[in-house]
């Protein structure tokens, strides 16, 4: 079997724009993966199939397809379509996931980004990375970063990244919520809430606010969307004195701090209330191979 990894991620500062004719949003994203990863292992079979275990609840387990519908398979399919493989060879995936599902933390798309790297190895493509983040943003808003990790700027609809140097470690509390929360409706209930969007700053704008240490992170446009369709994130959010902020469309809800002890603080406070927490940091890797 062939492996490859890749990191979940948070968005550390995330406005969205109007619904877009094509039915997409445009995004500002301020990315940052995180030290928790995917692992995907492939090998050739008769059939395409996915089996994922991983530390993370049953039922979260549970939500994730074992057929073709797998964010994985799909991007085996891209893969090979864009390499002009009329009919692929059928592979089987091992998938061992860190990363929460349905949770806003990118965790499929990690899983996509980790069978690119491994497919592009199997199947002696010799892609280049720029090459497979082209696939990648025709699998997922998510893959291209992904791929590459560390810390960027997203644009478009956050497949246009512009990487930035890597910043000094930072410590992740991540209050995991028993649900999910589909990606979809709570870009749906976005649109009813905010029809001419909720994009305020330029990219320029966010690269100068990061620079000169202006930015305040924490900002996400879908927050006000993702408490009406949950209202116990507002409520969790409220029994405590800590900013948490929502990573992508929720519903994890993140405490990020320069400060070790801070982080330690807070997990403490946040676990004798009874949330399942994962402590993780920021890491710069992107997908690789192993
Ligand atoms: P994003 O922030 O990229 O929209 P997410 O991190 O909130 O996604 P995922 O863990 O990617 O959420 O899962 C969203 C849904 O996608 C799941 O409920 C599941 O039905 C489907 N899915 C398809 N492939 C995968 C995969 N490999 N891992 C997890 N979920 C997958």
């Amino acid at each position: 079997m062939i492996y490859a990894s890749a990191p979940g991620k948070v968005n550390l500062f995330f406005e969205v724009g109007p619904l877009r004719a094509d039915g997409f949003h445009s995004v500002l994203s301020l990315y940052q993966s995180l030290a928790i990863r995917q692992r995907v292992g492939v090998a050739t079979a008769q059939q395409w199939s996915v089996s994922t275990t991983g530390n993370l609840p049953q039922a979260q387990l549970d939500l994730v397809p074992s057929d073709e519908e797998n964010l994985i398979v799909v991007a085996a399919k891209a893969l090979a379509d864009f390499v002009g493989i009329q009919n692929p060879q059928p592979m089987h995936f091992e998938t061992v996931k860190e990363v929460p599902v349905a949770a806003g933390l990118a965790g499929g798309s990690a899983d996509a980004a980790a069978a690119l790297i491994a497919l592009n190895e199997a199947w002696c493509l010799g892609l280049s990375f720029d090459q497979l983040i082209e696939v990648g943003s025709r699998v997922g808003s998510d893959v291209p970063f992904a791929l590459l990790g560390g810390t960027a700027i997203g644009v478009d609809t956050g497949i246009d990244l512009t990487p930035l140097t890597p910043i000094p470690t930072l410590h992740v509390v991540l209050l995991v919520s028993p649900y999910g929360l589909s990606t979809g409706k709570v870009f749906g209930k976005f649109d009813d809430l905010y029809p001419q969007g909720d994009l305020n700053l330029s990219p320029e704008q966010l690269l100068a606010e990061i620079a000169d240490g202006r930015l305040t992170i924490g900002k996400n446009s879908l927050l006000p969307a993702a408490v009406d369709l949950k209202p116990e994130l507002r409520e969790l959010i409220n029994s405590t004195d800590l900013p948490l902020m929502l990573s992508g469309s929720g519903p994890t809800l993140a405490f990020v701090t320069a400060d070790a002890g801070q982080a330690a603080k807070a997990a403490e406070q946040l676990r004798s209330l009874g949330h399942f927490l994962i402590e993780t940091t920021s890491d710069a890797r992107g997908a690789e191979l192993g």
